[in-house]
């Protein structure tokens, strides 16, 4: 690990101060970003520890929503009784996130932010335009299994790892950010994360020192709430794919819905023109051709198409009431 300095925020106005040369990072759970030290793909001149700075709370908000601090653990977030209730998705995909440890120590802001298990990205031997731009994508004709095939780029093709910014993208929710000059932003989660294209090492549309303070919720939606993820394991292990669905059953079929999907693209994926074919009694059939239009694998990953669109199946034949004939 590279040697660093340290500061320990008790304001968030001093997190923010703490911010004056470029090479800082602000670390809260550690989760993810300790790992990329001790291998050297993140190597921050200055840590900011933030975990003092108050963002814990979840608060309910004049809309009806809540607004959740960036500092609030995914284990806490999972278990608050009104997220349980009311945004059930959101509590079944951060449970299917990691390990308790894990689980217990990550945060809000952190999960938004965590960066590809792409495995080339971990190995400082290997290309990677993302860590290094411009040296190559070890992934493209390498082992590409657990890649995305929307969203990517032939500078790129990692997938978002999310669970949790899989649950909040068919949410609708907002994140809050603050900058180092004090500029509070309001970013929708659709407008967070960015796609590779020429750039795969910028990730989101933050800029330097810009801090999650909040994620705030829209009111809860009404009709069936499912997060169902296909992965190599029971537990502890990423997506290969995911789905978080909000569906309105009447009499046995689907009405309406929303589904945003993790595992398969370059971010939290959601095609809100797919899901028009979701209305009237859904044709899950024609929903997947509209979701996967654009989707490519690359080898390894080939089998996420295919494996979408019978998650796909099992989520609407989940939500209906009916057995899904596709063995999900
Ligand atoms: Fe790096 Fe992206 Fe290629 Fe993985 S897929 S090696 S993260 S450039």
């Amino acid at each position: 690990m590279k040697a660093f300095s340290y500061t320990r925020a008790t304001s968030l106005e001093a997190a923010r101060k703490a911010v004056n040369g470029g090479g800082e990072k602000f670390i809260a759970g550690g989760t993810n970003l300790l790992d990329l030290m001790k291998l050297q793909v993140e190597t921050p001149s200055h840590l900011i520890d933030i975990n003092h700075t108050g963002l814990d709370a979840i608060e309910a908000t004049a809309e009806g929503g809540l607004r959740i601090g960036a500092l609030v653990r995914n284990s806490d977030l999972a278990a608050d009784v009104r997220v349980r209730d009311k945004y059930e998705l959101l509590s079944r995909a951060l449970l299917s996130g990691a390990s308790a440890q894990l689980r217990n120590k990550a945060t809000t802001g952190g999960n938004l932010l965590q960066r590809t298990r792409c495995y080339y990205f971990y190995d400082t031997t290997k290309p990677c335009n993302k860590r290094q731009p411009g040296s190559g994508c070890a992934a493209l004709g390498g082992f590409n299994r657990v890649h995305a095939v929307l969203g990517v780029s032939d500078q790129c093709i990692a997938s978002h790892p999310s669970d949790m910014a899989v649950a909040m993208r068919v949410l609708d929710a907002v994140v809050e950010t603050v900058k180092p000059d004090g500029t509070v932003r309001n970013i929708p989660i659709a407008e967070l994360h960015t796609l590779p294209g020429e750039t795969p090492h910028v990730e989101t549309v933050l800029g330097h020192g810009e801090l999650i303070t909040a994620v705030t919720l829209p009111p809860p939606p009404s009709g069936k709430q499912i997060y169902r993820k296909v992965r190599d394991r029971a537990s502890y292990a990423f997506a290969m794919v995911s789905v978080a669905a909000i569906l309105d059953v009447q009499k046995g079929e689907v009405a309406s819905g929303k589904m945003a999907f993790g595992g398969i693209g370059a971010k939290p994926w959601r095609d809100e023109d797919a899901e028009g074919k979701l209305h009237g009694g859904a044709d899950s059939g024609a929903f997947a051709d509209a979701v996967l239009a654009d989707a490519a694998g690359h080898g390894d990953n080939d089998f996420k198409i295919p494996l979408t669109r019978r998650v796909i199946h099992a989520v609407i034949a989940q939500a209906t009431g009916k057995d899904s004939q596709h063995g999900i």
